[in-house]
């Protein structure tokens, strides 16, 4: 009997951290698995806003969005790809589907639709996000998806945003594991365990991997960061400034459950407000409701205001509150901001024993290195201490080992890494032979 023919394609999350573009070919089956955004290569090239990039054909030309035929809503043809699978909602995972060919079904979790709906709504004329017209097919856990060869079991598995999967693919030549990205730290780790028990009980030919924290690995977790968010709003007595990921609703529902425990209110952004409002729907999610009277929403001073954000200044008006509110309520709240609110200290004009947390990841690159100065200097100027209260997305380099011996498949791709060489060496007494993958190159499995 001939054997048919089963490859994996990488274009993007090779050597870096993001920009996963997989693609799994049975026979004449192709079916992507995520694609997003590559911050390492638009960065190369681009410095938004001033330098941003102006169409697909740019995109092209750098490499940043990579020459692959039938799949794009530009290029003439008929489709060639037979569906795209988005693992979560995270840009360097889904972003690029604002290139897609908008005939290509598009299959994610039921939570992942919402999100990039809703963020496709608040930045409507973005050429790199944009999902209108995508025709979306949605999951949950337990469903099985058949496109043509293939069959697709999503396994829902704990990471900073809600409704992240990781797959179990069965192909004509076995059973193929993508992690997406996840951990065992979060909020719900007994979620990952369902992935793992799924992907073990498959005896896979191959398991695609992040190993994203190869190095810089630390010991927490999301209740360690809630307790140390405990600590420090005790003790404040002034304002707190907290900045996080609008989509991470782990560390929304933390701050949210803090701020209440020491009498004061969480004022969100209009952004996290309008996706909380789209969250609302989704019963598998448990977040603050928006009515609640320890949640405020925090409308930044501008002239004009988008749709979206008087929509949720109409809906939600008794809800609103200015600069000039929260200056006077400062004992009171913890104010959610971000890098480019800080222009609002200007009128907050915080107390003393005001204090700010960082709670998100510290700078890891240059540009970020330079903003990160620009925040210590806004918070220098205001008396502003500040704390660093995060955890990461990602799993831990020993907990991955042991999952990855668990699971014991025959291959093993590391992606979304910097570090790819280094997990080889550190995997090296598993059963599992470790593959350092070159982008764009094809793997017979
Ligand atoms: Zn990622
Ligand atoms: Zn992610």
């Amino acid at each position: 009997m001939v054997k048919h023919k089963t490859r994996i394609i990488f274009y993007g999350g090779v050597n870096e951290i993001g920009g996963n573009k997989i693609l799994l070919q049975d026979r004449d089956t192709k079916v992507f698995f995520d694609f997003g955004m590559s911050f390492t290569l638009k960065k190369q090239f681009y410095s938004p806003p001033f330098l941003s990039p102006r169409s697909e054909r740019s995109l092209q030309e750098l490499g940043v969005l990579p020459k692959i035929r039938g799949i794009y809503k530009f290029d003439e043809k008929v489709p060639e790809v037979d569906a795209v699978f988005i693992s979560h909602a995270h840009m360097d995972h889904s972003a690029y589907l604002s290139f897609i060919n908008r005939k290509i079904q598009v299959y994610c979790g039921e939570t992942t639709q919402i999100i990039l709906h809703a963020q496709s709504e608040m930045r409507r004329a973005d050429l790199e996000f944009n999902v209108s017209g995508i025709s979306f097919k949605s999951f949950r856990t337990g469903k099985k998806i058949v496109v043509d060869n293939l069959e697709v079991e999503p396994i829902h598995v704990d990471h900073s945003v809600p409704g992240a999967y990781g797959f179990v693919v069965h192909t004509s030549n076995g059973a193929v594991v993508y992690t997406g990205d996840f951990r065992v730290h979060g909020a719900k780790p007994e979620m990952t365990q369902d992935l793992v028990e799924k992907a073990k009980k498959a005896d896979p030919v191959a398991v695609v991997t992040e190993a994203t924290n190869m190095t810089g690995a630390s010991i927490s977790s999301e209740e360690e960061v809630e307790n140390k968010l405990d600590h420090i709003v005790k003790q404040a007595d002034g304002i707190v400034l907290a900045d996080f990921a609008y989509t991470d609703v782990d560390r929304l529902n933390s701050f949210y459950r803090i701020a209440k425990k020491n009498g004061r209110c969480l004022a969100v952004s209009l952004k996290q407000a309008y996706l909380m409002s789209a969250l609302q729907s989704d019963k598998g999610l448990s977040i603050p409701n928006l009515n609640d009277k320890s949640v405020l929403i925090f409308r930044k001073s501008k002239k004009k205001y988008e749709k979206w954000e008087n929509q949720i200044i109409e809906k939600y008006s008794n809800k609103i509150v200015d600069v000039f509110e929260a200056s006077k309520r400062q004992c009171k709240t913890v104010l959610a901001m971000s890098f480019y609110d800080l222009e609002e200290l200007v009128e907050i004009k915080p107390e003393a024993g005001s204090c700010y947390i960082l709670s998100a990841s510290e700078p890891f690159n240059e540009e970020m290195e330079i903003d990160f100065e620009k925040l210590t200097n806004w918070l220098r100027h205001y008396g502003l201490p500040q704390y660093h209260a995060h955890v990461s997305g990602h799993i831990m380099p020993l907990q991955l080992k042991a999952i990855l011996k668990e699971v014991n498949a025959t291959t093993i791709f590391p992606i979304h890494t910097e570090n790819a060489e280094l997990f080889t060496r550190f995997m090296r007494d598993l059963k599992s032979q470790t593959v350092l993958v070159e982008k764009s190159r094809g793997y017979t499995i």
